[in-house]
């Protein structure tokens, strides 16, 4: 592999910091091990046989790897396989695999380089085709391609559940189902190539208090499995190969944040009053049921977001009404009085996994994700209401749509639940129907058509991550563009400033369940923009409630207005910070 030397001096990389906190430890590099850096070295032609042997060993690995998948998918989710199926014919195809044979017979060289540049050519031939369906079987090349040069390097298909060292991971990219796979006692933190600033892999790494920086853009290729990194999550930055002082510092630096974690959380049940005695709601987000536990640990006022499509993920079929009865049922007891706000399903976008994967989206942030998927699949998300609705006799439930971008979405969803309602009142199964009914608003037309949207519900959720993505056009998964992700973008501010007056106008509670409200320097800006509660990763509450409790309620109505009034992120940040900065300590993040 082709890398600086880093055997004897401390190398630092920058990527974009996810989750907090310092760890020390050996490197896993988890795939695509040497697949990304292909080398191309010549072979003698009597060892042309013997690497065409080995490229068709490969590829027969992935066939019957993907056979095997296709065989063991239930005969109802076949439609589901169809992409492998045409993985499967793509397999035999003369253009791939007949012409990579030729090139290693024809110019002599070896089969990763020969699949290398064979698979660039096919991938442009689809690329230009004008039928978009041919278009997106490029995306299959991909795939394909992927497949057989993990076999040929030899890089293992890990599975993250099974590892069994205490290792920092080191992947090109993880996604959000892969994370939440990840065993808290196994996993000291992880880095990625890939990855943006709001991907929901970040959000998983802070839900699991590990941690984590993505978007380093060359991880995999300048770290070797085995090597001592340090992973700082607060300021986002790795060092490979540490010098002894260096790993001193990051040893102290690492005490030091648990003993101020440690003295936050300590607090952390006390209310979040502001010190002119306006009280917050204080709450948590969670995506795996266990997260439950965090949630009360950190004195949370109860769940402000329920991310209930984990449980679709990491299997091949739909998870059934009892299952998801009894997983909503376990998080809503141990709530007791305290609210659990579930959102319906969120599939699609970056989460594009499971059973609900249909066919490949050119653009999937803008496509069949959220409440589209719930309206189109009436079936899914029937189950997933009699569930909930099921589950709510045992506390206090809201239900809350996502994705939404148009009134008609909330009243055919409000159709739906209905309907789900009398249906059980008719089988005479015990549900309860004194829920509350809110929407995330996270689609600029939702914000736009707040008043409409605010008649037909008892709540609003405000979701940044996503708001943030659709208004300032920025993928919140990408790392190219993350320094762009600004939730102070004055922009956003304008548009959070509408929602909550419509709220107040239209009487209706608003809350803010994005990434946004686990930053403390935010807190004053969305106290004075008329938020009634705050939803958060667990592990951030302790640190925005000792924020709201050095604020003065009264001080926040005029620093939003003069935060309206400026003219970048970085104008309104510099402002905040002038004023709230020292409250903040070394180690809490502050954007
Ligand atoms: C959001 O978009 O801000 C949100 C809370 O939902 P998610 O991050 O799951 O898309
Ligand atoms: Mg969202």
């Amino acid at each position: 592999m082709n890398r600086p030397d880093t055997d004897n001096h401390e190398t630092i990389l920058n990527g974009i910091s996810v989750s907090p906190g310092i760890c020390i430890g050996k490197a896993y590099l988890v795939d695509k091990e040497g697949v990304d850096v292909v080398r191309q070295y010549p072979i003698l032609k009597s060892q042309v046989k013997k690497e065409i042997k080995r490229f068709k060993a490969a590829v027969k690995k992935s066939k019957d790897a993907l056979r095997d998948i296709i065989e063991k998918t239930p005969e109802d989710f076949r439609q589901q396989t169809s992409i492998l199926e045409t993985q499967e014919v793509l397999l035999k195809d003369k253009m791939l695999y007949g012409k990579t044979i030729d090139t290693i017979e024809n110019e002599s060289v070896n089969a990763e380089w020969a699949l290398k540049k064979v698979v660039a050519e096919v991938k442009s031939i689809f690329q230009n085709m004008t039928d978009p369906y041919l278009q997106e079987r490029a995306a299959d090349i991909d795939h394909l391609y992927d497949h057989i040069m993990r076999n040929l390097v030899g890089a293992n298909q890990v599975n993250i559940d099974q590892i069994d060292k205490r290792v920092i991971l080191v992947a090109h990219d993880l996604s959000p189902a892969e994370t939440s796979q990840i065993r808290l006692e196994r996993i000291k933190g992880f880095v990625t190539d890939k990855g943006g600033k709001a991907s929901h892999t970040g959000i998983i790494a802070r839900a699991l208090e590990i941690p984590a920086v993505l978007g380093l853009d060359n991880a995999t290729a300048m770290i070797r499995n085995e090597d001592v990194i340090i992973v700082d999550g607060t300021a986002g930055t790795i060092i490979i190969a540490p010098s002894e002082q260096t790993l001193v510092k990051y040893g102290e630096r690492s005490m030091r944040y648990e003993q101020h974690k440690a003295a936050i959380t300590r607090k952390s049940r006390m209310p979040a009053e502001t010190t002119d005695g306006h009280r917050l709601m204080v709450l948590g987000n969670i995506a795996l049921p266990e997260e439950v536990v965090s949630v009360i640990n950190y004195g949370a006022d109860g769940i402000g977001l329920y991310r209930t499509e984990f449980q679709y993920m990491n299997r091949s079929d739909f998870p059934s009404e009892d299952e998801l009865y009894d997983k909503y049922s376990d998080v809503i007891e141990v709530m007791g009085a305290k609210p659990v706000t579930i959102r319906t399903l969120d599939i699609n976008g970056d989460k594009a996994v499971g059973p609900g994967k249909g066919p490949a989206e050119v653009n999937p942030a803008l496509g069949l994700r959220g409440i589209r998927y719930c309206l189109q699949r009436p079936d899914v998300f029937q189950t997933q209401l009699r569930a909930i609705l099921r589950a709510a006799v045992h506390g206090k439930v809201r239900i809350m749509f996502p994705m939404v971008s148009t009134v008609s979405e909330v009243l055919m969803s409000k159709k739906i639940l209905n309907e789900v309602a009398e249906s059980l009142d008719k089988d005479g199964i015990a549900f309860s129907s004194d829920i509350k009914i809110g929407v995330l608003i996270e689609v600029p037309s939702a914000a736009i058509m707040a008043d409409k949207i605010a008649e037909e519900v008892d709540f609003f959720s405000v979701g940044t991550n996503d708001l943030i993505q659709y208004t300032l056009a920025i993928d919140r998964g990408n790392q190219q563009v993350s320094h762009l992700f600004r939730p102070l973008d004055p922009a956003i501010l304008r548009l959070l400033r509408r929602i909550t007056e419509v709220a107040a106008e239209k009487k209706i509670k608003v809350f803010i369940c994005g990434e946004m409200a686990g930053y403390a320097i935010h807190a004053p800006i969305l106290l004075g923009l008329g938020m009634d509660g705050f939803s958060m990763n667990p592990q951030s509450i302790p640190v925005v409630k000792e924020m709201i409790r050095s604020i003065k309620m009264e001080d926040t109505t005029p620093l939003v207005e003069e935060a309206l009034k400026l003219a970048s992120a970085e104008k309104v940040f510099e402002m905040l910070r002038e004023t709230y900065g020292s409250i903040l300590s070394e180690i809490d993040r502050t954007e």
